[in-house]
């Protein structure tokens, strides 16, 4: 990209709402702009391009998005030029009728149409203009990231000090499963899978910018590959397949991977945990009811005795794999025996965290129009005894790591030591200095356990322990 100083450059801002999905899209929307050379700002006011990137899975992010587009409104009318631009999913289910509320909305762009964004920008003649389409043989492009390299060419800031050596690499779109609770196949479509070869590229262009780790994203990357061709040969290939194909690049050090529904996770994938030296070992596996009877109101096609299962699985494999999941707490109909057997898995699988959430109907989704709507302060009372018993278990569960030695990649150098992350997924501050930079590999004693991260020293024997917790 050649930028020519002489011209004032156009500037950017994007705000992120909601999922590691929509993180991964605003960092392409970042890149199509750099490239077409408009500069990323970090005052919001001063942008010449405004981005919300919305979310519409939980009303408190639809409501937090919302609220920042009617304060931008001042700032508009202060500064008629810039552009204001939605994104995500609220744009993709709102479309016209966002324009017809917000009348300084310049752009509505579908999830779909993200890769158009400077194109459609540049159209932008002070009418509001709508780009939604949705199509089922949708193809995500190629598309080779070069953001990692124009960071490091100073030409686009990396605001957060974590992202330049960690990246989210997106590797399907889309997700068929309907849960009735969920807006997702409306908002981003059906599933459809990207192309192994242009994945495995754009790992490599990642790992040869200075990426250490990579996270591939899906909303459901276990059934990767089962609605269309992924190979050039059209083969059968699987997610596990595209895990060992990934981790086979020279040159990365940690892979994780997220999200997966139960139903979908395969034997060959948990084998992976005893097979890839680079898979972290943290499995983020939503169960979202320990009900049976909430389960198959939820349409999530499995039972709390086949998760449980699974988990026992995933364990004969990987005994110290840290798991996470997401829980909905007052499903419409969930009486206090289905809500006791959520709290008994809770017991049971003993997840290291959790993010829970009270029912919250989504305009436009099946349970929206379920009876039996739960009392909101029988939703905040079984979300707090949740949480309150969840908060207890992450702190016994991470008390089990304290006295080991554990790798941690280092996140950021703080001016009085630094924060890194175990393979586990769990955070570790150290207060101590010593030369390093962030995405280096260090190894630390625990000293301390709290609900939420661990505090460590550098370990100067180097005698690295493993991850269990013997
Ligand atoms: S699996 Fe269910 S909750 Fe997850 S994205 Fe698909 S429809 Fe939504």
């Amino acid at each position: 990209m050649a930028l020519n100083n002489t011209m004032k450059q156009s500037s950017f801002t994007i705000k992120t709402f909601g999922c590691q999905m929509n993180v991964r899209d605003s960092e392409i929307m970042a890149q199509l702009l750099a490239e077409k050379g408009y500069v990323e700002s970090m005052e919001m006011e001063d942008a010449d391009v405004v981005i919300l990137n919305t979310c519409s899975i939980r009303a408190k992010a639809e409501q937090k998005a919302m609220s920042m587009l009617g304060a931008l409104r001042k700032a508009k009318r202060r500064r008629p030029g810039m552009k204001i631009c939605v994104a995500g999913c609220v744009a993709q289910q709102e479309g016209q009728e966002l324009c017809q509320r917000m009348d300084h909305v310049d752009l509505v762009i579908g999830t779909q149409n993200l890769y158009e964004l400077a194109g459609l920008l540049e159209g932008i003649d002070g009418t509001s203009k709508v780009a939604i389409s949705m199509s089922d043989s949708y193809e995500i492009p190629a598309f080779i990231p070069a953001m990692p390299k124009l960071i490091s060419q100073g030409e686009l800031q990396d605001t957060s000090p974590a992202r330049s050596f960690r990246k989210f690499l997106t590797i399907m779109q889309g997700c068929n499963n309907y849960c009735t609770y969920c807006v997702v196949p409306y908002t981003r479509g059906r599933e459809i899978s990207r192309k192994v070869n242009d994945i495995i590229e754009e790992a490599h262009v990642l790992v040869e910018a200075g990426v250490q780790e990579i996270t591939l994203l899906g909303q459901n990357v276990n059934s990767y590959g089962r609605t269309n061709p992924v190979t050039a040969e059209g083969n059968e290939y699987s997610f596990a397949q595209l895990l060992r194909d990934v981790a086979a690049i020279e040159g990365l050090k940690r892979l994780r991977f997220t999200t997966s529904n139960p139903k979908d996770l395969s034997l060959d994938l948990m084998r992976c945990f005893s097979e890839i030296e680079i898979l972290c070992p943290q499995f983020h596996l939503p169960v979202q009811s320990g009900s049976n009877i909430v389960l198959s109101k939820m349409n999530r096609k499995y039972t709390r005795e086949l998760y449980l299962q699974k988990v026992a699985e995933l364990r004969s494999f990987r005994p110290d794999i840290a798991l996470s999941t997401d829980v909905i707490v007052g499903f419409p109909g969930e009486t206090d025996a289905d809500f006791e057997q959520t709290m008994e898995i809770l017991e049971e699988v003993r997840f290291h965290s959790s993010f829970s959430f009270k029912y919250s109907d989504r305009p436009g989704t099946r349970s929206a129009d379920f009876d039996e709507k739960v009392d909101e302060q029988v939703k905040s009372e079984r979300l707090s005894r949740f949480q309150k018993r969840q908060d207890q278990i992450c702190l016994e569960q991470n008390s089990l790591y304290v006295g080991k030695i554990l790798p941690v990649m280092i996140e950021k150098v703080t001016e009085d030591g630094l924060v890194a992350r175990t393979v586990t997924n769990h955070i570790v501050h150290v207060k101590e200095k010593i030369t390093c930079s962030p995405g280096d590999i260090v190894n630390v004693t625990i000293h301390h356990a709290g609900q939420h991260s661990l505090n460590g020293r550098i370990d100067s024997t180097n005698q690295y322990q493993g991850y269990s917790h013997d």
